[in-house]
């Protein structure tokens, strides 16, 4: 079995010149049930959100998928569509997993 690497985010992910705010906890996770989502990007706002009560296989799995939509905005002007972002974060899922690269959300008060 491979090394487990925890990389530990921090509230902020930088994709290209643009600063994302990473987003978590129960007003969130409130925010993100209302409309039946685990995750969210907004690339006018410039921020990510997340739903940190899943399992962290599904943190992780929403963590990548949303910086892929990041790249797709920042670097391809938005030109893969949400299928095409959902195959290549889940791809990118499988190989990190593989290597025993995880992520994980800084702590935040209220869930
Ligand atoms: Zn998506």
């Amino acid at each position: 079995m491979a090394e487990q690497i925890v990389v530990q985010l921090r509230s902020e992910i930088d994709v290209g010149s643009f600063t994302y705010e990473l987003r978590h906890g129960k007003a969130v996770t409130d925010d993100l049930a209302s409309g039946t989502r685990f995750s969210e990007i907004s690339g006018y706002l410039k921020r990510i959100s997340l739903d940190d009560t899943l399992s962290e296989q599904q943190q992780d799995n929403d963590f990548i998928h949303e910086v892929v939509h990041a790249i797709n905005q920042v670097y391809l002007d938005g030109e893969l569509e949400e299928r095409q972002v959902k195959c290549v974060s889940n791809g990118f899922h499988q190989v990190l997993k593989q290597l025993g690269v995880t992520f994980r959300l800084q702590p935040s008060e209220g869930g």
